[in-house]
């Protein structure tokens, strides 16, 4: 591309929770949009991964949606209304954001690559290439859905899909149904399915379920947890892994019936369903991967910022900045990837990089 790099100090790649709040901070200090900063989201609207979310997820089914900071949900959104959609509300919301602090977001613009120019970062994209001092990655997981490989998977004649394709249960009716995975979508959505049709629950590890609530202070040591390992260099690891399942009421009644009798993994897929280590097999019609997502970074490959094992080493006040290029920062990455986690990293992200720019 012979066209010259539209120059700007800052670029923030994604619009989603994690992207805002940056973009937020970055306002709050003074910089000024379109020349100190800038905001690439490959959306074609406001809204970040919210807008792909199934339709049952509704404002009383997510888990807790925190604040962007310096406007309320509420402002925006008629919260009395539970039964409202995630992938509707959200975005009404962040696009009441956008709007209320003027931040310059450009949409769709997707990152394709972002190589190291000398002193600065060149960041091609499907539109025009972008050149800067300084990036924060905000792009999420949505984009990067994660399917465990096992053997036979490309025998099955039946239906395999992940949690980022489903839409409703009703689609399942009749059919039998493998529910994989032990995170909070694996277990809403075998809820929602097991309502409709037959299902077999399977989940690698046992899987941990946690009765009471979960306390603030539960967060705080969850984080901490997440905290130290990308400190360390080691990959994130899922959150369940560090939170447990918080037993709600539903999932109660889903007990209630007979619906979590989990089994261990399959070893193999056939034709018709799958086999496990002693021989057993289950018919199915219908694999569901509810196996989670991964970082979305490929974009970031030519800056060789993961170590061999794959987990980035991680620094600064709240190990937003990449250890070994202070100007790269990850917002929604490991102990920040939940929508409290990234506001509060979103702040120390602008605060960090701008400082280190010599912008604030
Ligand atoms: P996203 O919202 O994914 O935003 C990333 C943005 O980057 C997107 O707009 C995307 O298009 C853009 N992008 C990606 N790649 C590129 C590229 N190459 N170029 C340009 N743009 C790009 N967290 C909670 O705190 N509470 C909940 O109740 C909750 N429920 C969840 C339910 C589900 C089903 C899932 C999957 C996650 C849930 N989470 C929840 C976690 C949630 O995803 C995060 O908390 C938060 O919303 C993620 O924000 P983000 O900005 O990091 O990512």
């Amino acid at each position: 591309d012979v066209r010259a790099a539209f120059k700007v100090d800052i670029v923030v790649i994604g619009g989603g929770q994690a992207g805002l709040s940056s973009a937020y901070h970055l306002h709050k200090l003074g910089l000024t949009p379109g020349r100190n900063y800038l905001v690439l989201d490959k959306n074609t609207g406001a809204g970040g991964a919210w807008q792909h979310r199934w339709p049952s997820l509704t404002l009383s089914t997510v888990n807790r949606i925190h604040d962007l900071p310096g406007m309320q949900f509420a402002d925006a959104v008629d919260t009395r209304a539970t039964e409202v959609r995630a992938s509707s509300a959200v975005p009404q919301y962040y696009a009441a954001y956008e709007q209320k602090f003027g931040l310059p977001v450009y949409r769709p613009v997707t990152v394709k690559v972002v190589c190291a120019r000398n002193e600065r970062f060149r960041i091609e994209t499907d539109r025009e290439t972008f050149s800067a001092r300084g990036l924060i990655n905000a792009t999420g997981t949505w984009e990067t859905p994660f399917v465990p490989e096992y053997p036979g998977a490309g025998r099955f004649e039946g239906r395999q899909l992940h949690t980022r394709d489903y839409r409703t249960a009703d689609e399942f009716t009749g059919k039998h149904v493998i529910v994989v995975g032990g995170g909070v979508s694996a277990l809403q959505l075998l809820d929602e399915v097991s309502k409709v049709t037959s299902t077999t629950w399977v989940t690698r590890r046992e899987p941990q379920f946690r009765e009471g609530p979960f306390t603030p202070e539960d967060g705080r040591a969850a984080v901490a947890l997440v905290e130290d390992r990308v400190r360390r260099g080691l990959i994130p690891g899922s959150v369940v892994s560090v939170t447990g399942i918080p037993m709600a009421p539903a999932l109660e009644a889903a007990r209630a019936r007979g619906v979590l009798n989990r089994l261990p993994m399959f070893s193999e897929i056939t034709e018709h369903g799958v086999r496990w280590a002693d021989g057993t097999e289950q018919k199915a019609d219908v694999i569901l991967w509810c196996t989670g997502f991964r970082s979305s970074l490929d974009h970031l490959a030519p800056l060789q910022i993961r170590e061999d094992n794959g987990g980035i080493v991680m620094s600064g006040k709240l190990a937003t900045q990449v250890a070994k290029d202070p100007r790269i920062h990850l917002v929604g990455y490991g102990p920040s990837a939940s929508t409290v986690g990234a506001n509060r990293a979103g702040g120390a992200a602008a605060r960090e990089l701008a400082g280190y720019l010599g912008l604030a």
